[in-house]
């Protein structure tokens, strides 16, 4: 299997950093072909404007939708997109690995789903006919609250239901969405019980 690891955190010693090996060096074990995308360190650009586009279809009015169709038949993406866009092509699974800031993705990683996930490479958005069929998804990702405040019946609500839009999105680009790995409120636990985390990640991963 091929697996790109989209991942989404500043720090480098961060929790998240920790999944993120943990899934490198578990996939790579298990004889799957790994990449990651980190989008802080490669200072991913989070936000789609002009400058995505090396040609435009109408240099006189900007409409995102058109240009990226555009971008999709003529190759023209800005090199960043493109390299993400080949990643994205060569993955079977895509994972993305990311701490829950404001009940979403960080604004990076919305940024990179905006930019990569085109009109045109992962769904067209004229037909809605899905481009991504027969790839899946996986949302690892840390919180801050605990599990109990993302049950049902929890102050903040069913975290399945909180993830709606990020299955909404990969679903409309045909993609499968498994579900969610979650680590709660990784910074109230011991050293020993984020140790369990990462060694239910990567049994999680086995199982894949
Ligand atoms: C802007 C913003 C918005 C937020 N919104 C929300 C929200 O809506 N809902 C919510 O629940 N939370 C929210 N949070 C909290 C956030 O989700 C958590 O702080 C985050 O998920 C914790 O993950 P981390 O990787 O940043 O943890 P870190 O703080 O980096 O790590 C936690 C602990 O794990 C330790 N650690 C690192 N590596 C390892 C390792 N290999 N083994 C064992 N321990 C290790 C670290 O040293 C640290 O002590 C928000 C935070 C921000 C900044």
């Amino acid at each position: 299997m091929n697996v790109l690891i989209v991942y989404a955190h500043p720090n480098p010693r961060s929790f998240n950093a920790a999944m993120r090996e943990a899934a490198v060096d578990t996939l790579t074990e298990a004889g799957h072909a790994v990449q990651v995308s980190d989008l802080y360190a490669m200072h991913f650009k989070a936000t789609l404007d002009e400058h995505d586009f090396k040609e435009r279809q109408n240099p006189n009015f900007f409409d995102p939708t058109n240009e990226q169709y555009h971008a999709a038949m003529r190759g023209s993406f800005a090199d960043d997109i493109a390299k993400e866009i080949e990643k994205v092509d060569w993955a079977n699974l895509v994972i993305f690995q990311f701490p829950l800031w404001w009940q979403s993705f960080p604004a990076i990683l919305k940024g990179w789903c905006d930019r990569v996930l085109a009109n045109g490479i992962a769904v067209n958005f004229a037909t809605y006919d899905p481009l991504l069929s027969g790839k899946k998804a996986l949302l690892a990702f840390t919180t801050g609250g605990g599990a109990a405040m993302y049950a049902p019946d929890g102050p903040v609500g069913d975290i399945n239901v909180l993830l709606t839009f990020a299955r909404n999105m990969f679903r409309t680009a045909g993609i499968e969405v498994l579900p969610p790995f979650v680590a709660y409120g990784v910074r109230s636990l011991s050293s020993d019980e984020r140790e369990v985390e990462l060694q239910r990640y990567r049994e999680r991963l086995l199982s894949l």
